[in-house]
C-alpha cells in the first residue's frame, strides 16, 4: 500500500481535532510536517551522571527519584513562590528549584522517577538545579498520557526505549504536548510511513556527496543510534533544504542563458564626457564595476547584475553611467526607486549632472513619474515614453503601472532593490524586449552567501568609499547623558552644518513609552533648539509637503530636520553631519546602518548619536555593533549572527525562511555543493522531466508553487 506523506495529521491515530489544532500552530499539518519537525536538541541518556559527581556551573542530564517536595513563599518578594523537590539516585541527593510554578508541587509524586536537565548552581553551601527541564519516566499511578495508548503505541514504545537508554530527541513543544507523547507519535509516523518512502533526491547526487537516503536520515535525525549518525542525518537533510532552495535559482540562471538581449554600443564620447565633467574622480571600485557592467552590456546576452555597495559608496553615478551607455546607442532607460523622495532626488541630481552633456548631438531628456503626479502629467509622460521621446524615466513603482510603456527600453535599473519584492522586481524588464537589468542594494551580505542567494544574478561589489570620507563617529548616550548629545548637535549647527533627529514613530506612544516626532518637534523648537530653524517630516504628510521640506533642508533653509524613517533610504545631503537617533533600540541593525548612511557623505567629521536606555541583551548588542563597526558588510554579518538568516533576509525576499535546519552561515560548504549539484542537474534536465527526477519536480512545486512555469515551459 502506498502511503502519502501529505496525509493530514488528523488521520494519525490518537490525534483528535484539539491536538490537530495545537499542531497546526506549530506549522504541522501533514505527516510529512511531523517527520520534518526536527528536534531542538538531543540528550544522551545512555549513561546518566551520578548526582555525587555533579559539578557547579555545568549542565547535566540526570535520572533520579522524587524524595520529598515542598513549597514556600519568598520572604523577599510577596506573591512569589518557590517549589523545591528533593531527588536522589544511588549516589546522592540534590534539590531542584522552580520559581512561581506552584502547580508543580501537585504534579510530582514521591517515588516517581524523573529525568532532569539543567545547570548546577550553588545556593549558599548547597548545590541545586534551578528550573530544570524534566520528564516523568515512570510513576505508580497512570501517567497523564492516556493518548499514548490510543495511538497504538507499540510494545517497545510503551516501554522506555524511546525515552531512556539512548540519545533522546527534545522538541520545542507548546503546553499540552509532552515530549514523550511527541516522541511516540514520531516513532509511529516513522514506522508507518518510512518503509514505502521514495527518496526524491536523485541517487547519483546522493552517491557523489555521500548522503544518507531519506528514510535513514529521518530515522536518525529523530532517534539517532549515536552522534555520528545524527550528524550524517543532519547533513543529508540540510543538503536537501539547500538543494531545493537552489533549484529555482539554477533554473532561472539556465533560462537566462538561453535568452538573447541587446548588444549595447558601450563605447562612445558621451560616457567619457560625462565622467570628465564630474566634480570628483571615480573610485577604483567604481571604475571596476563600471567595466563589469560595460562588458555585460556590450554582450548580446541579457545582463542580470546585482550591484552591492555600502551606503554612500556612490552607486547612483555608476547607474547614471550605465544609463548613458544605453542611451547613446538609442535605447531608453527606466530607473525605479522605492520612495518618492528618492525618485525626486535622483531626478534632480542626475538632471544637474548631465545638464551640459550632449548625446548624439542632443540634450538628454529625463522624466520623473511618481504616484503623486497629476493624471495629466502622467498621461503626457506615458505618451512621451511610448514615443521614445524620453531617454531616462525615473520613478517609483508607479513605473510598473500598465499604461507605462516604452518604444525601446534597453536598460532597467532598480535602486534599493531590497525594498521591492521579487515579483515587483521582475515586472519592469517586461516592458521591453529582454533589456539589461542592473539592480542595486546597500544591504550587504557576505559574498559567498550573496552568490548562493542571488544565484541567478552576477554580482559587482563597490568595496571602497570615495576618497576623503571620514568615518562617522557613533556614540551611545542614555537619557541621563542626553545633554551631551544635544551639545554635539549644536556644535555642528554652529559650524553651519545640519542635523537630523530621528524618532521611531510619528505620534507619542504611551503603550511603548516613547516620544513621537510630532510632539518632539514642537518641544525642541520651543526649547532646546530655539535659536535654530527646525523642520518636521514624516510619512503622513502629503508627498508635496514632504518634498518641499526636503528641498528646504537641502537648500539650507532648515538647520534641523526632525523626522521618522522616511529618511531611511538613499537621501543624500552632504552638509548634514549629525544624526540623533532616539529610542535607538527600536530599530534593527540594517535600519540603523541605513539611517546613519545619511550622514558622513561630505568631507567633514560626522556624528551619529544613539539615544537609548533599554538594555535587553539583543538591543544592547545591536547598539554595540553600531558603535564598533562602520562597515556595512561587517554589520550585516553581526546582524546575521544576532537574528539568524530567516529573520535577517525577511520573508519577502527569499525562500530562506523555509530553511528549518540548514544554516547558510555555518554550512557554506554544503550550500555550495548543493548549488553546484542544482546547476548540474538543471543543465542536464532543465524541465526535470526525466523519470528519476519526477519526485524532485513534485517536491519543488510543492515548496515553491510559483515556479510552476519555470519547469513546465520547456
Ligand atoms: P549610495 O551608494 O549610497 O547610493 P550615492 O550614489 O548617493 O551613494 O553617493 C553618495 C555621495 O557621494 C553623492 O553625493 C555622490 O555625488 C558622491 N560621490 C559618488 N562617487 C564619488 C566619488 N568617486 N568621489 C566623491 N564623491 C562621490
Ligand atoms: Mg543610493
Amino acid at each position: 500500500m502506498f502511503k502519502d506523506l501529505n496525509t493530514s495529521v488528523q488521520f494519525l491515530k490518537g490525534i483528535g481535532p484539539k491536538r490537530a489544532g495545537l499542531f497546526s500552530k506549530l506549522g504541522i499539518h501533514t505527516v510529512e510536517d511531523i517527520l520534518y519537525y526536527f528536534p531542538r536538541r538531543y540528550e544522551d541518556r545512555t549513561n546518566f551522571v551520578p548526582i555525587s559527581k555533579l559539578q557547579e556551573g555545568e549542565t547535566y542530564t540526570i535520572k533520579a527519584e522524587v524524595l520529598a517536595k515542598g513549597q514556600h513563599d519568598s520572604y523577599k518578594r510577596r506573591g512569589f513562590s518557590i517549589t523545591e523537590v528533593a531527588v536522589q539516585d544511588q549516589s546522592a541527593k540534590i534539590f531542584c528549584v522552580w520559581f512561581n510554578q506552584p502547580y508543580l508541587k501537585e504534579y510530582f509524586k514521591i517515588g516517581q522517577s524523573l529525568i532532569l536537565y539543567g545547570r548546577i548552581e550553588r545556593y549558599g553551601s548547597r548545590l541545586q538545579i534551578n528550573s530544570p527541564e524534566f520528564e516523568i519516566v515512570s510513576s505508580e499511578k497512570n501517567e497523564p498520557h492516556p493518548s499514548l495508548e490510543s495511538i497504538g503505541a507499540s510494545k517497545e514504545g510503551r516501554g522506555e526505549s524511546l525515552n531512556i537508554g539512548r540519545i533522546v530527541p527534545i522538541y520545542s513543544l507548546p503546553e499540552g504536548i509532552t515530549q514523550r507523547y511527541f516522541r511516540q507519535l514520531i516513532k509511529y509516523a516513522l514506522d508507518e510511513y518510512l518503509p514505502k518512502l521514495n527518496d526524491f533526491l536523485p541517487f547519483d547526487i546522493r552517491t557523489r556527496n555521500g548522503l544518507f537516503n531519506l528514510a535513514k536520515s529521518l530515522v536518525n535525525i529523530h532517534f539517532p543510534d549515536n552522534s555520528d549518525m545524527q550528524k550524517e542525518a543532519y547533513r543529508r537533510l540540510a543538503f536537501e533544504e539547500f538543494f531545493i532552495f537552489q533549484l529555482p535559482l539554477a533554473l532561472r540562471k539556465f533560462k537566462k542563458r538561453e535568452k538573447l538581449g541587446i548588444a549595447h554600443k558601450v563605447e562612445g564620447e558621451s560616457t567619457k564626457d560625462f565622467i570628465g565633467s564630474l566634480p570628483f574622480q571615480l573610485t577604483g571600485a567604481q571604475e571596476r564595476v563600471i567595466q563589469e557592467i560595460k562588458s555585460d552590456m556590450a554582450s548580446p546576452k541579457v545582463m542580470q547584475r546585482l550591484l552591492q555597495g555600502d551606503v554612500g559608496s556612490g552607486k547612483t553615478v555608476v547607474a547614471t553611467i550605465a544609463s548613458i551607455m544605453a542611451i547613446q546607442g538609442g535605447y531608453q532607460v527606466a530607473l525605479m526607486v522605492p520612495t518618492e523622495i528618492l525618485a525626486r532626488q535622483h531626478y534632480k541630481s542626475i538632471k544637474t549632472q548631465v545638464s551640459g552633456l550632449k548625446v548624439q548631438g542632443k540634450q538628454l531628456s529625463i522624466g520623473l513619474l511618481t504616484g503623486s503626479a497629476s493624471e495629466r502629467e502622467k498621461k503626457n509622460l506615458c505618451q512621451e515614453a511610448k514615443e521614445g521621446k524620453i531617454d531616462l524615466l525615473i520613478g517609483t513603482h508607479a513605473l510598473l503601472e500598465e499604461n507605462v510603456n516604452f518604444s525601446n527600453l534597453g536598460l532597467v535599473v532598480i535602486d534599493e532593490q531590497h525594498k521591492f519584492g521579487v515579483g515587483q522586481r521582475a515586472l519592469l524588464p517586461k516592458k521591453g524586449v529582454n533589456p539589461d537589468v542592473l539592480i542595486m542594494t546597500a544591504t550587504p551580505i557576505p559574498r559567498t552567501l550573496a552568490i548562493t542567494l542571488y544565484g541567478d544574478l552576477d554580482i559587482s561589489i563597490i568595496n571602497e568609499l570615495p576618497l576623503g570620507r571620514i568615518p562617522v563617529r557613533t556614540i551611545h548616550f542614555t537619557e541621563n547623558t542626553r545633554n551631551q548629545a544635544y551639545s554635539i548637535a549644536k556644535e555642528q549647527l554652529r559650524l553651519r552644518h545640519q542635523v537630523y533627529i530621528v524618532y521611531p514613530v510619528i505620534e507619542d506612544s504611551y503603550a511603548l513609552d516613547i516620544a513621537g516626532a510630532k510632539k518632539m518637534y514642537e518641544q525642541l523648537k520651543a526649547g532646546e533648539f530655539k535659536e535654530f530653524k527646525l523642520g518636521l517630516i514624516h510619512g503622513r504628510l502629503k508627498q508635496k509637503e514632504q518634498d518641499e521640506i526636503m528641498l528646504k533642508f537641502k537648500d539650507r533653509g532648515l538647520d534641523v530636520l526632525v523626522s521618522t524613517t522616511v529618511l531611511e533610504v538613499g537621501i543624500d545631503i552632504p552638509n548634514a553631519t549629525c544624526m540623533i537617533i532616539e529610542h535607538a533600540h527600536r530599530f534593527g541593525l540594517a535600519q540603523l546602518h541605513q539611517l546613519r548612511g545619511r550622514i558622513g557623505r561630505g568631507s567633514a567629521q560626522s556624528f551619529c548619536i544613539l539615544v537609548s536606555d533599554t538594555e535587553t541583551p539583543e538591543a544592547g548588542s545591536r547598539l554595540k555593533t553600531m558603535v564598533k563597526y562602520g562597515d556595512g558588510f561587517r554589520i550585516a554579518e553581526e546582524d546575521l549572527k544576532i537574528r539568524g538568516p530567516g529573520e535577517f533576509f525577511g520573508r519577502r525576499q527569499h525562500g530562506l525562511t523555509e530553511l528549518k535546519i540548514a544554516n547558510p552561515l555555518t554550512e557554506m560548504k554544503l550550500l555550495k555543493r548543493a548549488r553546484e549539484e542544482a546547476i548540474r542537474l538543471i543543465n542536464a534536465d532543465p524541465c526535470l522531466g526525466e523519470r528519476q527526477h519526477l519526485g524532485l519536480r513534485e517536491k519543488l512545486l510543492q515548496r515553491f508553487p510559483q515556479y510552476h512555469n519555470l519547469v513546465m515551459v520547456g
